[in-house]
């Protein structure tokens, strides 16, 4: 047994929850079950981040505190994912006490190391980024994400000493080939290190709504900076020194590739400047673009033209919670660009889970109830099936544990499809009652038993459903992965029910 404590970014209070943050969120959860089913003690952090200049200028816009605001849009973070099945064990806002507490003593011992000083700072801000840009770092003045306009600021700041930890960085990353993934993200930010670092300002006067920079009235701490303590925070950094030690060489941070600088080369600085270690691991993802397809009734109803235009709920109402978990995790790489459409989640939904998972499920339901009275037979240990189940299984388990849902969903469904032939080719509804219909019946229940256990961290709720169709009690998630799935276990002797289709087809409207 291991431990695993897996973080998203927190999400801008000032955006609402979009299909972005949906695809980071529901694959840190599906790695936390999945973990969870390996049997590690596992903590799954996400949250808000609530400071900055954005955040006070729209409770002023609404006529309401920074408080009050942030009270009211990180509810809307919530609200989503509990609507798409997140498992978080902790949901972090970074205007609780507790993170101020650890921000002021994290900083506070990156001051007493000497790795902080004053001095006066002039650059091109975005008020977007919240952060400033150098001519060369710009789109010609612009910002390179948001491209607006850059604003000339000057203000005097305490800066953080980076350009100190550029020989410890290039080592770590030297003798630490892991340390981000995938492979080009990595070289990514080992490019940036490489092309020589510069201090960076961490403190603010221009702006009142952040944590208050101890040893000096008057200055908060850069948005940038406050957040990405949270992962401290959320492990009891100057509070509980026994769980950081417990969680930190355990840490992995899943985040999009745009802030690739702040955590694959500030951060794990930081932490050096503070006497730690890096996080363990930093695993990047790429974003999903969204190119000219139509567009559902719903989102063009909704005035969707974009992927931040979509909620998550917009999805979920359509196709099913665990539908759009699946094709978030399914479709897309994780470290790759992937596209999302419309027309993709339902060629998913008829292809993989209608005409492959779902029908593997009724016609096994449909003909134990006609030739075996309704009673699902156990499995053989020399079905021409074992072999091939092993295969996905081992395969499965290597690429969930490599960060690579998608692998493992591949695994999982080269099984259902095999099995979905083996069917074809015995023909179990063409044959009469008997141990001949009753072998390939137990061996096909037996893969809907293993592929429940395989995808539950995918697809929760369907898993468990397929679970207590084939006559199981519990959950897929009741044993560790290592003792589920195993060739054989489904005991047979079980009342299997047909029920409704699991996911009925969807139209295509030519
Ligand atoms: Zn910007």
């Amino acid at each position: 047994m291991g431990r695993f404590y897996i973080t998203t970014p927190i999400y801008y209070v000032n955006d609402a929850p979009h299909v972005g943050h949906a695809y980071t969120t529901v694959n840190a959860d599906a790695l936390a079950r999945w973990h969870r089913l390996r049997g590690d003690e596992t903590r799954f952090l996400t949250g808000t981040d609530e400071h900055g200049q954005k955040v006070a200028d729209a409770a002023a816009k609404n006529g309401v505190s920074p408080q009050e605001w942030t009270d009211r849009t990180s509810a809307r973070f919530r609200e989503a994912w509990d609507a798409l099945g997140i498992s978080y064990d902790d949901f972090i806002r970074t205007t609780e006490p507790r993170h101020y507490e650890t921000v002021q003593k994290f900083l506070g011992a990156i001051y007493d190391n000497g790795y902080i000083y004053k001095d006066v700072y002039r650059g091109l801000y975005c008020v977007s980024c919240e952060d400033y840009y150098t001519l060369e770092s710009s789109d010609q003045g612009r910002c390179p994400i948001h491209g607006r306009a850059l604003t000339e600021m000057e203000e005097e700041n305490w800066f953080f000493r980076l350009s100190a930890f550029e020989d410890r960085l290039r080592e770590h990353y030297e003798s630490h080939p892991d340390f981000v993934t995938p492979e080009t993200k990595r070289n990514e930010a080992a490019s940036f290190i490489r092309g020589g670092l510069r201090d960076i300002s961490i403190t603010r006067t221009s702006i009142a709504w952040g944590v208050p920079v101890p040893w000096d009235e008057g200055h908060v701490f850069y948005v940038w900076y406050d957040a990405l303590i949270n992962y401290m925070t959320a492990i009891g950094y100057g509070r509980d020194g026994d769980e950081v030690a417990t969680w930190w060489p355990f840490s992995h941070h899943l985040i999009g590739k745009e802030i690739i600088r702040f955590h694959c080369v500030w951060w794990p600085a930081m932490c050096m400047a503070a006497g730690l270690e890096p996080p363990h691991h930093v695993q990047v993802h790429g974003w999903l673009l969204m190119g000219g397809q139509k567009l559902s009734k719903t989102m063009a109803a909704e005035g969707a033209v974009k992927l931040t235009d979509i909620a998550p709920v917009t999805l979920t109402s359509e196709f099913g919670v665990d539908p759009v978990r699946y094709y978030l995790l399914r479709e897309t790489s994780l470290g790759n660009d992937g596209e999302f459409s419309h027309e993709g989640i339902t060629h998913r939904y008829n292809t993989d889970l209608a005409n492959n998972l779902g029908n593997l499920m009724s016609r096994v339901a449909t003909v134990v109830a006609t030739k075996c009275a309704g009673v699902g037979p156990a499995p053989r240990a020399d079905s021409e099936l074992a072999p091939l189940a092993r295969a996905a299984i081992a395969d499965a388990v290597e690429a969930w544990d490599s960060f690579s849902p998608q692998g493992a969903l591949e695994s999982t469904w080269r099984l259902l499809s095999a099995t979905n032939a083996y069917l074809e080719e015995h023909a179990p509804w063409k044959m009469a009652p008997g141990v001949d219909v009753e072998a390939v019946l137990g061996d096909a229940l037996e893969v809907l038993r293993l592929a429940a256990v395989l995808a539950t961290p995918a697809m929760p709720a369907v898993c468990a459903e397929i679970w207590r169709r084939i006559g199981l009690t519990g959950s897929p998630e009741d044993a560790t992965v290592d003792v589920a799935a195993t060739w054989g276990l489904y005991p047979g002797g079980l009342v299997v029910e047909k029920g409704e289709p699991l996911f009925p087809r969807i139209r295509i409207d030519a």
